[in-house]
Formats: structure tokens, C-alpha cells, sequence
């Protein structure tokens, strides 16, 4: 299996080095040459397999040879061990056509620990031989930082810088990357936006020789290992409720595009999806794009669903050029005009292709608030502001009534339980299992955005 670049511009890779290089040397983002299929036998034949053996059968088309098949099941059980549900990624059925997907059953709570916790083992096998360390740099609204410190903490040949908004984040967020006091991880909380911290790290990125000399990477969803990894609950879920011999649709709550992505990739394999239902909150860039074609950048609006308060969904990317038939050289026309103005009107043609599929609805603030009040009132469910605005676009779409639909529980509701107490009344509880860590030192360097790179890079951090 053979990884492209969006724009054309970058050598294919194998998987092994594509999950190294994260973002392609053109600017693009990588994905397969071609996405393989299963049979309707293959996926039927999954209906009774657990969590890591779905995932070996996923997840092996697209390993190629990098990695033996009987070492991918035991990095995969490696990895899924930590998480505190037999299942793994539980289905909860809330009314007659509604489960919800529960993918918070990982060390920090939402679904991001899926990937990382699979990404920090594939680091450092393919690191084994390296003969310098690899450094993660990234930008964090949250979710993704906790799930990659704990992914990371303590291996081999990677070292962490996280760069997070201070004082943006959750309490419970900024204490599980805070309070992990590993030798490789660095904080870093940064006076000013989510965006300037992204800002931040692109900057490192775009510097060539210092990319070079740190030997930079990427855990954000633009790496595709991420990607992949985040079909397999697709098809582990469909299989369980009469997949492939019927449809399923699933209510996606939406950042960066990447988890609804692994979506549409799960689609292409193959598994039939009827429909992916992108669940925006007060940041709707997806949803003018999906129904309106106006892929144009406002400014972020903090919400109380602060992994998907983003303006620039990168993965978005992935879908126009598969809707473009894979035409590197028209993709990179349109992501020009994007980067110079902000802004890209969607061809009709393309506006079509993706409406066969896809169905947005953005939840403002007050939707998203009532939303966890229904859950809770008439279901008796504790949901949290991201799994809310899922929720609220499965409810408000027009799916015809005898189709399945999978909600994604994208975090747990002791995550963030301002936001829900303020929705609900009730303070939910952190599991038992996760331990002291609300009570335990912090450290993180703060500073402001105009720091140079190579001091942020070399910072020592500090208790606080
Ligand atoms: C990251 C995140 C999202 C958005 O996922 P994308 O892949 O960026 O679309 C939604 N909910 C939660 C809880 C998240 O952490």
C-alpha cells in the first residue's frame, strides 16, 4: 500500500513512513493510493469478533508488510488494554433507531486516546533502529495534548512539546498533561488562542532547517495512522447492528474533520454507510461548506465544546480531493485560492458529490445546552457538550425512520463538567480509576505568543 500527497508534490510512502512524516513535504496531506475493499463476507464475518481482532482485519490492507500481521494484534492489544470497557468502543442503544457510541473508555477520556494510545506504539516500533530522537510538536484545544502525553510519556526516541491556550482548556485537561512528569514531555501554555498556538507550530513546521534539525512530527489528525486507526469503531459498530445487510448512519461531532473522515473512509471500504451526519457547534465552517458551498474562515468562537471550536478543518482536504477524482493539480489551485483569501466556493458539481453523503447541522450554544438537558431528562443519559451536538444533529436530520443511527460519544461528561452542571444540574463524576491526578503537581512553562521557537523548544519547564 502506497500513501499520495494531496498536491501531488510529495514522494509516496509506505506506511511506515507516512505515519512518521505526518503532514507531506508539499503542504498536503497524505492518503492511499487507493482505499481497499472488504466483501460483504468479510465484513459479515466480523459481526462476532472483538474489539482487536476487528482492528487487525481493518487496519492490515493498509499496514501492507511494515508490519507482520501477528505484531500488529499484539501492538493493537497493547494498545486497547488501558481502556476500562470490555468492549472497548460500547454501543448503548437510547431509543428505538439511536445508540450512542461510547469512545471515551480510554486513559483521558475521549476518543483521541483510540489513535494515540495505537500511534505511541507504532513510534516506537518504527523508531527502534533511528539513531536520533523524533520531537511531536503540536497545538492542543485539549484532547488531543492528554491523549498524546499519555500515549508518549516514557517512550523511546519521541520527545513532547504541547503547546495549549492557558487558561482555555479544562481544568481536568490542563491536569492530565500537566500532571504526567515524564523526562520527554514538555508543556507549554501559550497567552493567547488555540489558533496561535496552531500558528506557532506551523511556523516550526515551514522552517525547513529547523524541521530538519529537530527531526519534527506531527500526532494531529493530519497524520494519517490517526486516520486509520478511527475506521476500525466505524465498522466495529455497523457490523453489530445487521451491517452489511443494512445501512447504518452515524451523527459525527466535528472539528478538524478527521474523525467523520475515518467515516467516509470506512464507506469507501466498502461497509454501507447511509449517511455521516457532521454535527458542527457555533463554529459552522463545515456546515456552510457542506450546505452552501462557503468554505470561508470566520473568527473562532469559544463554545463549551472547545475540541471542535476550529475554523480551519484541515482533513477537509482529504474529502475535496477525493471528490475532485483525485486531481492533485485542481485541489492545489483551490487550497491556493483558500490560503490567500480565506475563503473557497464550493463547484456545484463537488457541493452534489458530497450531499450524497454527508448532512451538516450546526448546534449553537443554547441547542447544544438543551440538548444535554433532553439526554438527561427523557433518556437518563449524562452526555457531554461535544456528544451533544451530535446528538442534536441526528435529531434534527431528515434520516428516513428505519435506518440505524450511531450517535459518537466523542468524551466523557467528567471531562467537562462546568459545562454540563450549567446544562443539567449535575456534576458527573470522574471514573474511580483515574486516580489523583486533580490533586497532583502540575508543570508547564507559560509564555507568550512572540517567543522564538528555539526557546520554546529548549525551555526548561517549572513547577507551578
Ligand atoms: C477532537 C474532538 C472532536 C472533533 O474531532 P475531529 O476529528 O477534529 O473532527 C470532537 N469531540 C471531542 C471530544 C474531541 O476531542
Amino acid at each position: 500500500m502506497r500513501y499520495i500527497s494531496t498536491r501531488g508534490g510529495a514522494p509516496a510512502l509506505d506506511f511506515q513512513a507516512v505515519t512518521l512524516a505526518g503532514l507531506a513535504s508539499d503542504g498536503g496531506l497524505y492518503v492511499p493510493e487507493h482505499v481497499p475493499a472488504l466483501s460483504a463476507g468479510e465484513f459479515r464475518a466480523m459481526a462476532g469478533l472483538d474489539y482487536v481482532e476487528t482492528a487487525v482485519r481493518v487496519m492490515t490492507p493498509f499496514v501492507g508488510d511494515t508490519i507482520p500481521q501477528a505484531d500488529l494484534r499484539a501492538l493493537l492489544t497493547q494498545a486497547y488494554a488501558s481502556f476500562d470497557h470490555p468492549a472497548v468502543a460500547p454501543l448503548k442503544q437510547l431509543d428505538g433507531r439511536t445508540w450512542l457510541l461510547e469512545l471515551f473508555h480510554g486513559p483521558t477520556l475521549a476518543f483521541k486516546d483510540f489513535a494515540l494510545q495505537v500511534l505511541g506504539l507504532l513510534f516506537e516500533r518504527f523508531l527502534a533502529n533511528a539513531d536520533r530522537p523524533l520531537t511531536v510538536v503540536g497545538a492542543t484545544s485539549g484532547d488531543t495534548g492528554s491523549a498524546a502525553i499519555h500515549a508518549l510519556a516514557g517512550r523511546d526516541k519521541v520527545r513532547v512539546v504541547m503547546l495549549h491556550p492557558k487558561g482555555r482548556v479544562s481544568e481536568v485537561q490542563r491536569r492530565q498533561m500537566t500532571t504526567v512528569q515524564a523526562a520527554n514531555i514538555r508543556n507549554v501554555a501559550v497567552e493567547g488562542t488555540f489558533d496561535d498556538c496552531q500558528a506557532l507550530v506551523k511556523a516550526m513546521f515551514n522552517d525547513a532547517p529547523f524541521r530538519a534539525a529537530q527531526n519534527l512530527s506531527a500526532v494531529n489528525s493530519i497524520n494519517w495512522a490517526r486516520l486509520l486507526v478511527q475506521v476500525v469503531y466505524y465498522v466495529y459498530a455497523a457490523v453489530r447492528l445487521g451491517a452489511p445487510d443494512r445501512a447504518i448512519a452515524f451523527a459525527v461531532p466535528t472539528g478538524n474533520f478527521g474523525d467523520v473522515f475515518a467515516g467516509y473512509v470506512a464507506h469507501k471500504m466498502g461497509l454501507p454507510v447511509q449517511q455521516l451526519i457532521v454535527a458542527t457547534n457555533a463554529n459552522d465552517i463545515l456546515a456552510r461548506a457542506l450546505n452552501a458551498g462557503d468554505y470561508s474562515v470566520r473568527t473562532v468562537a469559544p463554545t463549551t465544546s472547545p475540541s471542535m471550536d476550529i475554523q480551519v478543518s484541515s482533513n477537509f482536504e482529504r474529502l475535496l480531493f477525493d471528490l475532485c477524482g483525485c486531481d492533485a493539480a485542481q485541489l492545489r489551485a483551490m487550497m491556493a485560492t483558500f490560503e490567500a483569501t480565506r475563503s473557497l466556493q464550493l463547484a456545484a458539481d463537488v457541493r452534489d458529490a458530497a450531499a450524497r453523503l454527508f448532512q451538516a447541522y450546526r448546534a449553537d450554544e443554547p441547542t447544544t445546552a438543551a440538548t444535554m438537558l433532553a439526554a438527561w431528562m427523557q433518556l437518563h443519559e449524562v452526555i457531554d457538550p461535544h456528544t451533544a451536538t451530535g446528538l442534536a444533529a441526528a435529531w434534527a436530520s431528515d434520516l428516513p425512520a428505519d435506518v440505524p443511527l450511531i450517535a459518537l460519544a466523542t468524551a466523557h461528561p467528567a471531562k467537562f463538567p462546568d459545562a454540563v452542571q450549567a446544562a443539567i444540574g449535575v456534576t458527573p463524576k470522574l471514573p474511580d480509576r483515574m486516580g489523583t491526578f486533580m490533586r497532583a503537581r502540575s508543570a508547564m512553562t507559560c509564555c507568550r505568543t512572540i517567543l522564538p521557537l528555539s526557546r520554546l523548544m529548549l525551555h526548561v519547564p517549572h513547577d507551578h
